[in-house]
């Protein structure tokens, strides 16, 4: 299974090699779809690919150690009220998450490919689009 998480480091944890831990402790692949990180901490976006169980525990892990874990699920929403199919979000989305459908020419969201960056919340014209991470 698969799960998106966006992790809060501050000034003493954000020199932890957190990816190696997740690789060597826990058996799963990390992979950082977004990063702002500097000496006083920061942010980072991160799929953990592994089972249940070791997704689970790294995370508790992560907790012990002070880096604040967000799950993301369905983090991104649009008001379909206010979308009028623009398609502004669409080039510029970073994540491909909103594409054209060629026959219907409506655009589609994939929640599960959203980084959580928010260009698209000031590219819509309407405010349809709100994240809640
Ligand atoms: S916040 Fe918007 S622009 Fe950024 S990745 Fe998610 S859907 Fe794409
Ligand atoms: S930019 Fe806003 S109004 Fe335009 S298609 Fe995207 S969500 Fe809809």
């Amino acid at each position: 299974m698969d799960r998106k998480y966006k992790l809060v480091f501050n000034d003493h944890n954000v020199q932890e090699s957190i990816t190696y831990a997740l690789v060597t402790k826990f058996d799963l692949e990390p992979s950082v779809l977004r990063a702002e990180i500097d000496d006083n901490g920061g942010m980072m976006i991160v799929r953990l690919r592994g089972s249940e169980e070791n997704i689970d525990n790294s995370v508790g892990y992560l907790n012990e150690i002070g880096v604040e874990t967000v799950l993301l699920n369905k983090h991104i929403y649009r008001d379909m009220d206010r979308c009028i199919d623009c398609g502004s979000c669409v080039s510029i989305c970073p994540a491909r998450a909103f594409s054209i459908d060629k026959e219907t020419w409506n655009i589609d969201l994939n929640f599960e490919r959203c980084i959580a960056c928010g260009s698209c919340l000031t590219a819509c014209p309407t405010h349809a689009v709100t994240l809640s991470i």
